[in-house]
Parts: C-alpha cells; structure tokens; sequence
C-alpha cells in the first residue's frame, strides 16, 4: 500500500479555538488580497485555490472540546465584529456572579470580585457548541476540515524543517497487525504547520523537544478541571450566575478552585480545577468534584439535579512564563498548547484565538514570499508581542510562580503586591511531576485515604466509571493502547512504595489499576485505555515521567457536544 501524499498551503492542527480563528483569519487576508488584485489595489496575483486544511482528532469539531467557559469577546468581536448577526451559540449573559470561600458546612462570600475576575455582561458558552460553530464559518469560507484524523508524526525534511504532518494509521489490532477495515495515514505536506492542539498537545511536545524551543521559558504548568453539566428540574435556572469557589474541599495546601454556572434552558454546570503540581500523591480532582456537590450550599443550587454530562482536561496555568519560543523553521504553536491563558483571569479562550489569528497573519506573509524560515516566522512572536497578549499577560507572568514557590497565602499576598508595584523580574518555577511529596511524606500511615465516605448514587453523586459513560468517550479496545508506560516494573514496585501509585487517582477516567496478579504474587499494572477521556494528566504528573500519550485512532475518544 502506497501512502498517500497531499500538498497543502497551510495546515492547522487541532480545532479548537486558536486554529479555527487562525484559518478563518487566513481566509479573510487571501480573500482581501484577491479583491485586491482584482481592482488593481494590490499587485501579484490572486489565489484562485488555497488549500488551507485543519485537521482534527476527534470525530466532529467539538467532540474533544471542553472548557469552563465564560468568554471574553475581545478577539471574537475583532475576527467577526458581526458575530451576533450570525448566530454565535450563547448559553446564557452573566447577570450575577461572586467569589465564596468554603468551609466544609459554611460559607463566606467575598464582598467584592476582584477586578480580574469580573464576568458581568460576557456571554457564557459551550466550547464544544462555539467551536462547531467557528468550524462552519471555516467551512463555509472553504477551510478543509477533516475530523476524525489524528497527526501523529512532524514531518521533516533533510534539513530538519518541518514540511507537514502525517496521520496515523486506521484499522491496526492491538498486536499490531492490519485489520480488514486497515486504512494507511496520510502525509499532509505543507510550507507551514500552525500546531493549536491545546494543553500538551503530542507534537507540540515533539516540536518543543526537537528545536528547544523551551530553553529559555519555565516549564509549562498545568490544572486538571473535571466539569459536569447538570439538568435540573423545569423553571429552575432564571438567569445567568456564575460563582467562583475557593477552599474546601481542596484546602490550602493545593492550588485550584471551583466554578459553577448556569446554561442554557435548565441546565448548570460544575467544575474542580486542581493544580498538577500538588504535593498530595492521592489528590483525585473526581471525588473532590463529587465532594463538592455535598456541601450544603451548592446542594441548594443543584442538588435537585441529574448529571448528564463528564468530561476532563488539563488547561495551562504558567502564563506569559511558560510560553516557549513560538516557532521553528516551517512551524508555529498557537493556543493553549503553547500557554496562553491568563490564570489569574481564569481564561484563555480570546487569548488563544488572538494567538491564531497572529500566526494566520505570518503565514500569510509566508505564503506571499515563500519563506516559512525560523527568521521569517518569528515575526509572529513579535506580533504577539505587539498585541494586546502581552499586554494582559505579561503583568501577570509571576501568578503561577508565587502559588508554586511560596504557598496559597504567599502566593495571594505577592499577587497583590505585583498589582501595586509591578510584576519585577520573572521568577523561576518547578516542573509539575517534581511538585509530589512521597506517599510517607503526605500520609505517614503510608495508605492514601478512603473514598468512600460518599453515596455514589449516580444521579447527582457520580462514580468515575459512570462519569466516564457520561463524557461518551469510545474506543475501539482492539488497537495498541495509546498510553505508553516506558517500565511497568516501575509501577509494580518503585512507584507503588514511594508514591502509592498515584496514577490510579489522579487519572479521571480511571484508566490505570493496579491489580492483584497471580503469577507474580503482587499487585501489576492493568491499563483500561478505553476508558481516556484525552485528558493528558498522566503525561504531566506521572512523578516519574515514564508515561507517554499518543494519540488513538482518530475520531475515538470523548464525545462531549455541549460541554
Ligand atoms: Fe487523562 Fe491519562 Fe487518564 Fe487518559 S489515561 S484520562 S490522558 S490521565
């Protein structure tokens, strides 16, 4: 079988927020300069047939998409100024909203929002409807689109640039050999690849290492946030509310929050976001979740409920810090895949779209010169910097830094002072796998501590293997597992005295288990990796960074549609 090569322009990766601005952004330049060589404004010549392509691994834009989210318009009123007129999916405006503290039967709201997190009058979303949505416009402006096709390898040529992406295989069994429905990758060859595909995104962690391209920035960090979306009975929600929720049942050792708001018809949703770098081996931001919709107060607002939807994703919390050298010869990283957020604004999404929408615009260039060198693209980081990004982000490039080194307290207090005087110089930060104290450390009686001090009726209170039928999320089990554990011996004995196999907490969708073996006599490693929800966690935290994610077969994973 012979593989199949297809030039392109451009290519996105991913399709979420950052790739879809940046292709219809691209669509929008090629099209002003064709009307322009049509009048005679702009010399050169028109381009008749762009093939501007996006690839996605999910089976439909959207399916992987998740995300608090509560959106600041800024970039979506720049790329489509109109985007009221053409239906932009709106679950609901915020009309209330405050900051709780928690205690574990009480409650203190804060008298004010602090100013960074004021949500009043910006339009709740559903990321998976928004990016639908964003993915029709594309089309309709003749983006590519082609769901369901995971990039599994950069491209390069002799030289080392990177000439494009190829696809992974389809219809490969678990020992490797080819199935009746076996179907070979694709090799997408293009001048410019714009890498957007989120949190830890695989080839960006490719690109990252090949070109160290992080040398001079501090370690991407990480949250994990574990969402659901709750129906409640009909005439419950009457407007838009959102609140922030900060300590139990998290406590103050671990950076992290909470937030619940309300969605369209009846519905709300609920999140926990729990830093990666928490010094408790055992913390499993799933029961703390489940936890929380315990406590009297949010029971009032949701008890009465029916969970009817799951999902899980890390988010990148290290900032204007962590953002890396944002290309190399024939590539750039867009989104959250290359750290813009804000965390102490608790968002990303205009941020990641802006950052599209600025690569868009070099490889624009880069397609009227023919150039897509390192030196040609690094005008992109100096549009980023030009931008009202660095504007937002950089006086903020210190929050992460501060929770990392000095604590909750600590990290609050030189917040405020950085508000007052001025972020100084950028601090240095620890990876989030080297943040883990030792199981003996965490929990001297060397157990983690029971989960089972709640109900699980999964109704409102929901296991993790419910909640994991709950985001969809499908896959074919006979194909090779796509989590790649470099030792398992480790697992079996190393990890399982120093760290109590924390793998089997932090996961949301409880992919890993250790299980007794009778061969060996001990407890072994068994990975379910049907079960992924893509979150990239293990990736991250696993202490001793030996587990690796790679894509599966593409369009398998979550189906997550309206969260
Ligand atoms: Fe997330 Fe890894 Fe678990 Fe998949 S196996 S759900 S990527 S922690």
């Amino acid at each position: 079988m012979e593989r199949e090569s297809m030039p392109v322009d451009v290519l996105f990766v991913g399709g979420g927020p950052a790739s879809l601005a940046g292709a219809i952004r691209l669509m929008q330049l090629i099209e002003k300069h064709n009307e322009g060589v049509a009048d005679g404004s702009i010399e050169g010549e028109a381009y008749d047939e762009p093939f501007i392509a996006l690839i996605e691994k999910g089976s439909e834009i959207g399916s992987h998409a998740i995300s608090g989210a509560v959106l600041d318009t800024r970039a979506l009123a720049e790329l489509l100024p109109d985007w009221k007129d053409r239906g932009c999916p709106i679950e609901r405006y915020v009309e209330r909203e405050e900051m709780v503290l928690l205690t574990e039967k009480g409650k203190l709201k804060a008298p004010i929002m602090p100013p960074e997190l004021h949500d009043a009058g910006f339009p709740i979303i559903s990321i998976a409807k928004f990016q639908k949505w964003l993915g029709g416009i594309a089309e309709e402006m003749g983006v590519m689109i082609f769901p369901g096709f995971a990039g599994v390898e950069l491209l390069r040529d002799p030289a080392g640039n990177v000439t494009g992406v190829r696809t992974g295989d389809k219809g490969v069994d678990s020992d490797g050999s080819q199935k009746a429905n076996f179907e070979l990758g694709m090799d997408l060859e293009s001048p410019v690849t714009i890498l957007g595909e989120g949190p830890r995104g695989h080839l960006t962690r490719d690109l990252i290492a090949a070109f160290d391209l992080d040398k001079d920035s501090q370690p991407m960090a990480y949250e994990l946030g574990c969402k659901e979306i709750i129906e409640l009975p009909e005439g419950t929600v009457k407007d838009g509310f959102v609140s922030l929720f900060a300590g139990w049942p998290l406590g103050f050792d671990t950076f992290g929050g909470a937030f619940l708001y309300s969605m369209e018809g009846d519905r709300a949703c609920i999140g926990m976001m729990v830093s990666l770098d928490a010094a408790d081996p055992a913390i499993d931001a799933h029961y703390l979740l489940q936890k929380l919709k315990t406590h009297p107060y949010v029971r009032g607002i949701l008890g009465e409920g029916k969970v009817v939807k799951y999902g899980a994703k890390t988010v990148t919390i290290g900032g204007w810090a962590s953002i890396p050298k944002l290309h190399a010869p024939g590539a750039m990283i867009c989104g959250d895949a290359a750290s813009f957020l804000n965390a102490a604004r608790i968002k990303g999404i205009h941020l990641s779209m802006k950052s599209g929408m600025l690569a868009a615009e070099t490889a624009f260039d880069a397609m009227k010169s023919g150039d897509a060198s390192d030196e040609a693209l690094s005008a992109y980081k100096q549009r980023v910097d030009d931008s009202w990004i660095r504007t937002e982000m950089e006086p903020t490039k210190n929050f992460h830094a501060g929770f990392a080194n000095h604590g909750l307290v600590g990290g609050g207090l030189r917040f405020g002072l950085s508000k007052l005087f001025g972020p100084g110089a950028t601090q240095a930060f620890h990876a989030d796998h080297e943040g883990m104290d030792t199981l003996k450390t965490a929990h001297p009686g060397g157990a983690y501590p029971s989960r089972d001090d709640l109900t699980y009726d999964n109704t409102y209170i929901i296991d993790k293997l419910t909640d994991v039928y709950l985001s969809g999320t499908k896959h074919d089990e006979h194909q090779p597992c796509h989590l790649l554990i470099e030792d398992t011996e480790i697992c079996a004995t190393k990890c399982a005295e120093e760290y109590g196999n924390p793998c089997t907490r932090f996961c949301p969708a409880q992919v890993y288990n250790m299980v007794d073996n009778d061969e060996s006599g001990r407890k072994e490693m068994q990975v379910d990796f049907s079960n992924c929800v893509h979150c990239k966690t293990c990736d991250i935290r696993d202490p001793y960074q030996i587990i690796k994610w790679v894509p599966p077969e593409g369009g398998q994973g979550p189906e997550y549609g309206i969260l």
